[in-house]
Parts: structure tokens; C-alpha cells; sequence
């Protein structure tokens, strides 16, 4: 496919502004340049033409399913984008004074009472730019509030083996030492192993649920409480709330404090690394070392507040602001009934699919999961040579975007298939002929599925090197 500036061609100028009406402002001579910028020169059809093209060569959700675990890559309802495009919010400057903002504080504050009533909680900030960041923040809230009682032995996290990669990496980023504990092989968190491990230097648990086997631990309050009594707080990973939302909310089960990722269960386009958003909800005796600043409504108006013992910022202004608007959008357009409806869509249609594929592939963990479901291709690998990612890749040529490989790790040659809340029946009913074809194809003829995909324009790059050594230079 040929560049912009391979299709530029001289002259060939868009003059799209009017004739200078003003006296023209002349800059000092320092601040101009002094050779024209090569910008390519091109039609605006041409134009359209090119990004189209260019986006032909990669699959998102308006292409064709999406299964990518752990990520809920789901449907984006287009009126979010209207909203979050309005230019009373996209014009607004964050450095403008309250009384031209508040609007914009409304939208935060009114986002917050929302996910105060779906979580439990008590309090919420915005300002987290992603999951892994709130999970630092709730880790932050935690540490604040042993250091506050003058607790300074409180070093340690326990983090249960299923949990997500980012529980340990913030735990150990907010300066926690971490206690790993295994889980059972129903996939549960071992209550023994978490009684052995708690004690007088226990800082909290972080507890991802449900956690990366797609399962709901059935052991939760006894969890919690274990920590409680040992004098240490629970942390919630809601990044995946999708899987509970309007049916069980953490407050309720004994957590402190929670993240939520807006950008996967509250609808947000989120491919290629942004933008995201992960709020922190926490209990009320949280609430006093959250970053500043909140948004307080008094009477009619709302107003920014510092809390008394507050952490400071932990990004520049109120977060991914947009995003925090498409939430809100997402929200209001559900409603009480669909909230919950959303989640029954996605656990079902993650248990239509495992139902379908049991006995053909191997589940990590046999039965019934939440939103998203494990397999392990261990065994299809040492008859047949093919492997997750060989399977992967061969979906690619079905237009299917592969689901999420190789994780968890305490699986090997794990699949995560997450198909959302959003995929009809016919759409999964095609997935899962899908998987059954490879599975043949892995059987008999193995070449097929270790040399996919086949219809793609590269096959299999290296995809370390490319992510590590982007070229972005022409
Ligand atoms: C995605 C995810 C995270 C991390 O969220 P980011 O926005 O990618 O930082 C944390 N925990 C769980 C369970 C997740 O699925």
C-alpha cells in the first residue's frame, strides 16, 4: 500500500481558507521556518480513500467478532461518540474556571454517584488514566490509611496466582512487598493457604473477580473477612465488572476500595493502547487520602475539594475526561434494567460458547464461567504439534480476531475467548463452527493451522521486535 507521500503530487493543494480579512500578525522572525514543510499534497477523495484503505488492513469490532479476553472488546454504541464530541466539552479548557466548567463537573460528579451505586462505595475519583493506574491509586489509598493509625509494619499484599498480571506489578510499584498464594484446582482461592499467610504485616488482598480463569470465587465474605480480622483492607480488581454489574456489587462483600476499567465495561474504544480510564471507589474511611482534586455538589453549583489527607494528583487535570463522558452516556442509555441485563448477555453468551466447544477443546477449569471462559490446547499440542498461538493465528483467515493467548500463565497454552454482551447468537454459532473447523484442520492436515493465517497481508511478523523497534519514520 503506498504512503500519503508516495501519493502526493505537487499542486495538487486543498486551499481551504478564505482570503485574509485582518491585518496580517507577523511572528518574530526566530519563531518561523525557513523551509516550507513537506506535508503531501492530495485530494480530500484520495484522502478518504487512503485512511479507508488503511484501516482495511487491521480487524476491530466493526469488522467481525472480537473475542479478545480479558479486554471486552465490545460494541461501542455511537451515541457515546456524539456525546463525548460535543464542543461544550471538547472546546472546554481544564484550566478554565469553575463557574465556565460546570457542566463538565456535573458530568464527574454525576459519573461518580452512578458508580457509588453500582460498586457499593462511598466515594469515587476519576483521575486514574487506566485499571493498572487505579489499582496504584486504591493501593496508595490503603497504604495511607495504615501510615495514618501509624502503622508502619503493614508492608505486605497477598495476591491470589489468578489474579491479573497488573495486581502484583502495582502492588510492588506502590512499594508493598507481595505474597503470592496459589489456587485450588477448581481454580478458588485457597482459604488455607490465605490463612497461613496473612498476619501483623498484612497490608491488604487484592482480589480480581472474577478472576483470570473467567470464575467467580464462591468463597468471597469469607475471604474478606479473613483479611479484616488480621487487620489488613480488600482490594477489588473490577476491571471486568461486566461479568456482575446490577447483580452483586463489591461494597457488599466486604471490599475497601475498587477500580473499575470505564474503557471495558462502560464502553469505550480502547485498541492500540488507549484511552482508558480507571476510577477508584472506596469506603468511607478511604475517602480522605484520595487525589485531589473532587468534585462536591453544594446546592446547585460544584465545586472542586481537596480531602484532608489526599495523596495529591496522580495525573494532570481530571483524568481522560471523554471518557468519563462515555461512561456516563453508556449508563444513563442502560439504565437500571439494562445494567444488569448487560451482564446476564455476557455471561451467557461466554457460557453458550464454552457449552458448545466442551468436550471438543479442554477447559482450564470444567463447568460454568462468568464473562469470558480458559481454554488449554496442552494436549492438541503434544498429538498434533499445534499450538494457542498456531490456532490463533488460523482464525485470523476466518476474519475472527484471535482471542487472548498464553494468558493466564498458571495455564498452559491457554485461549481466552470473551464474545461480550453485544455478539448474536448467529455471530457465536459462527465462532464456535469456527473453532470446530481448526480443531479438524489441526487433526488432519497441521500445515494448515502452523502456517496461518494465510489471507492476511503479513503473516507472522515479529511481533516483539515490532512493538520494541517500531518503525515510524518514513
Ligand atoms: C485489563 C485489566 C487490568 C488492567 O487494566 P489497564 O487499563 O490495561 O491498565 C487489570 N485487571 C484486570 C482484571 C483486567 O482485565
Amino acid at each position: 500500500m503506498k504512503l500519503l507521500f508516495e501519493r502526493s503530487s505537487e499542486g495538487r493543494k486543498q486551499n481551504i481558507l478564505p482570503p485574509l480579512t485582518v491585518s496580517e500578525y507577523k511572528f518574530d522572525d526566530k519563531l518561523t521556518r525557513k523551509v516550507e514543510p513537506k506535508l503531501p499534497e492530495i485530494s480530500e477523495v484520495d484522502l478518504g480513500r487512503h485512511y479507508t484503505e488503511l484501516a482495511g488492513e487491521t480487524h476491530g469490532v466493526n469488522d467481525g467478532f472480537y473475542p479478545l479476553g480479558s479486554c471486552t472488546m465490545k460494541y461501542n454504541p455511537r451515541i457515546n461518540e456524539e456525546m463525548a464530541a460535543l464542543p461544550g466539552f471538547t472546546g472546554l479548557h481544564p484550566l478554565q474556571d469553575e463557574a465556565f466548567s460546570q457542566g463538565a463537573m456535573e458530568v464527574i460528579w454525576q459519573t461518580g454517584e452512578l458508580l457509588k451505586e453500582i460498586t457499593g462505595m462511598d466515594d469515587f475519583t476519576m483521575q486514574p488514566a487506566a485499571g493498572a493506574h487505579g489499582e496504584y491509586t486504591g493501593l496508595l489509598l490503603i497504604r495511607g490509611y495504615h501510615l495514618a493509625k501509624g502503622d508502619t509494619q503493614r508492608t505486605k499484599i497477598i495476591v491470589p496466582d489468578s489474579a491479573h498480571g497488573t495486581n502484583p506489578a502495582s502492588a510492588t510499584m506502590a512499594g508493598f512487598s507481595v505474597v503470592s498464594i496459589a489456587s485450588k484446582e477448581d481454580g478458588s482461592v485457597d482459604l488455607d493457604a490465605l490463612k497461613a499467610a496473612v498476619g501483623p504485616d498484612t497490608a491488604g488482598l487484592m482480589l480480581t473477580n472474577p478472576n483470570t480463569l473467567g470464575l467467580l470465587d464462591p468463597n468471597i465474605l469469607e475471604i474478606t473477612s479473613i483479611i479484616h480480622e488480621a487487620g489488613g483492607l480488600c482490594y477489588y480488581d473490577g476491571a471486568n465488572l461486566n461479568a456482575i454489574m446490577g447483580h452483586a456489587r463489591p461494597g457488599d462483600m466486604g471490599f475497601d476500595c475498587v477500580h473499575l476499567n470505564l474503557h471495558k465495561t462502560f464502553s469505550t474504544p480502547h485498541g492500540g493502547g488507549g484511552p482508558g480510564s480507571g476510577p477508584v471507589g472506596c469506603k468511607a474511611n478511604l475517602a480522605e487520602f484520595l487525589p485531589a482534586p473532587l468534585v462536591r455538589k453544594d446546592g446547585d453549583t460544584f465545586k472542586f475539594f481537596t480531602p484532608e489527607k489526599s495523596m495529591g494528583r496522580v495525573r494532570s487535570f481530571y483524568g481522560n475526561f471523554l471518557v468519563v463522558v462515555r461512561a456516563l452516556t453508556y449508563i444513563l442509555t442502560l439504565g437500571k434494567e439494562g445494567i444488569p441485563e448487560a451482564s446476564e448477555g455476557a455471561v451467557l453468551n461466554a457460557n453458550y460458547m464454552m457449552y458448545k466447544l466442551t468436550g471438543h477443546y479442554d477447559m482450564a477449569v470444567p463447568g460454568r464461567c462468568m464473562h469470558e471462559f480458559v481454554m488449554t490446547l496442552e494436549e492438541l499440542k503434544k498429538e498434533t504439534g499445534v499450538s494457542a498461538m498456531d490456532v490463533a493465528k488460523r482464525l485470523l483467515d476466518f476474519g475472527i480476531h484471535p482471542p487472548t493467548m498464553y494468558f493466564p500463565l498458571i495455564v498452559h497454552e491457554a485461549l481466552m475467548v470473551e464474545p461480550t454482551e453485544t455478539e448474536s447468537k448467529e455471530t457465536l454459532d459462527k465462532g464456535v463452527e469456527v473453532f470446530l473447523k481448526i480443531l479438524e484442520e489441526a487433526k488432519a492436515s497441521p500445515d494448515v493451522v502452523t502456517g496461518a493465517p494465510h489471507n492476511t497481508i503479513i503473516s507472522r511478523p515479529d511481533e516483539v521486535k515490532a512493538a520494541r523497534e517500531p518503525k515510524v519514520r518514513y
